[in-house]
């Protein structure tokens, strides 16, 4: 049995925090109360054991309380607000017979159809129907697809404003909406299109706010939405999960490439993600690794949108083995069974490293997280194992190793690093290793 107190404040918030009276004894989905046939939906989709995010934020939002969760991504918490939100279409007889039920937003296209395919092994042969919304798709079709007093709306902002705007549909009878991804969502700059939908939902409608994180801005963006919120927060941000290898290979900038396919091509890995700091890198490398005999795509934000989905697509299928990122393009992609991850550069923010390898090792499946780093940037391996509060241990590979002679000279890379670092505002890695 589980019980909970109010014991410390998260921005302000009182926090429930949890914690087991009896030991070892941890919620199992039949413990929600949930209707018969959400559980027969979550046994066929052969799903055990609620996660633990799952367990704290289901019987949490089942209360009809508005909700503030925070796990680190591929925690489970897209499931954790389906499930309450079908158990409360099943229970609850509707306000309004044309008007959704449910509203679903959220900060990406690719994120959005994600939860839209997972909410879809719900309806699918309910009485429910959901739909996506997304912008750069044709307007007059989901102008037609809204007429049909849909139940379930999964949308990103700006589409969904635009339509609300031109009167094409009424929130009138929202009962529920969750906002997933709410950092990435202010990240991105869509309070203003959140506000405008705001104005059109009933106050008395439920509020559930998910995240990766949970900090000041989250809880001012929150101050608006959400009333007397729960607060539970699972997890540091920064944790790594345990089912994460991390290995680091010091190597050249300019050797980088070549040992990245060499890994590839000799360890016969046929599906990885890597990261890299900028989309023309992101580009560059793609082509370069196809050159060296491996399938390789980009995947950025100055893509259309197509040849992200096709990009991503290729990828799952197996068609490409390797996808070439940025952070925000990749952002809480949930690539099942993804077992290496590779950070061709290493981020400037350090908590991206946190989110980056958080692509592997899922569900508590193994994988592997591979950072290529060069010396000039071991100031920021410096600030990651700050945040991870963790030596990591630097290798080196024979044959790739590091020319020290090099060390110190490239005068005009340090220039431009110093030049990066003011851009940043970031103390430089001599300052940072003063302090
Ligand atoms: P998050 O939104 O926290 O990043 P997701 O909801 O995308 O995480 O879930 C990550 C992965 O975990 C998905 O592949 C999902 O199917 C799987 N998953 C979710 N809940 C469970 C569960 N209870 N048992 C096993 N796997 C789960
Ligand atoms: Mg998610």
């Amino acid at each position: 049995m589980k019980y909970y107190t109010p014991l410390s404040t998260v921005a302000g918030y009182n926090t429930q925090v949890f914690f087991d009276l009896v030991l070892e004894c941890s919620l199992q989905f039949k413990d929600f109360g949930l209707d018969s046939r959400l559980m027969s939906t979550i046994e066929h989709l052969g799903f055990s054991e609620p996660t633990e995010i799952q367990q704290k934020a289901i019987p949490a939002a089942m209360t009809g309380q508005d909700l503030i969760a925070s796990s680190k991504t591929g925690s489970g918490k897209t499931l954790a607000f389906i499930i309450p939100a079908m158990q409360r279409l099943i229970r609850n007889r509707a306000l309004s017979k044309r008007d959704p039920r449910v509203l679903i937003l959220m900060p990406t296209r690719e994120l959005a159809k994600q939860v839209f395919t997972q909410l879809r092994l719900f309806t699918t042969g309910s009485q429910f129907k959901a739909v996506l919304i997304l912008g750069g798709e044709n307007f007059n079709d989901q102008v037609k697809t809204l007429e049909k007093d849909p139940h379930f709306i999964v949308a990103t902002p700006g589409r969904l404003a635009d339509h609300l705007s031109q009167g094409h549909f009424y929130l009138n009878g929202l009962e529920l909406l969750i906002l997933d991804e709410a950092d990435r969502m202010l990240d991105l700059g869509f309070k203003e299109e959140i506000d405008q939908i705001m104005q059109q939902i009933p106050q008395s409608r439920q509020t559930l706010l998910f995240s990766a994180t949970f900090d000041d801005s989250i809880h001012k963006f929150s101050k608006s939405l959400l009333k007397n919120p729960q607060v539970i927060t699972i997890d540091d941000k920064t944790e790594v999960a345990d089912s994460v290898e991390q290995l680091i290979y010091t190597v050249d900038a300019d050797r980088k490439r070549e040992l990245l396919s060499y890994l590839i091509g000799s360890k016969n890995w046929q599906q990885v993600l890597i990261f890299t700091r900028t989309k023309k890198t992101a580009d560059e490398l793609a082509k370069e690794i196809c050159k060296d005999g491996i399938k390789a795509q980009s995947l950025h934000g100055d893509k259309s949108q197509g040849a992200r989905d096709r990009a991503l697509l290729n990828f799952k299928q197996g068609k490409v083995r390797a996808l070439v990122a940025t952070d925000v393009a990749a952002r809480g992609i949930d690539i099942v069974d993804l077992e290496y991850v590779v950070n061709y550069e290493l981020p400037y923010v350090a908590e991206d490293y946190v989110h980056r390898i958080g692509r592997t090792g899922r569900a508590g499946k193994s994988g592997l997280a591979l950072s290529l780093v060069s010396p000039n940037e071991e100031w920021l391996l410096t600030a990651i194992e700050k945040v991870i509060d963790d030596r990591l241990l630097q290798q080196w590979l024979p044959g790739y190793e590091p020319d020290l002679t090099k060390d110190g000279a490239p005068k005009k890379s340090q220039n431009k690093k110093k030049a990066r670092n003011q851009a940043l505002q970031k103390p430089t890695s001599k300052a940072r290793r003063r302090r």
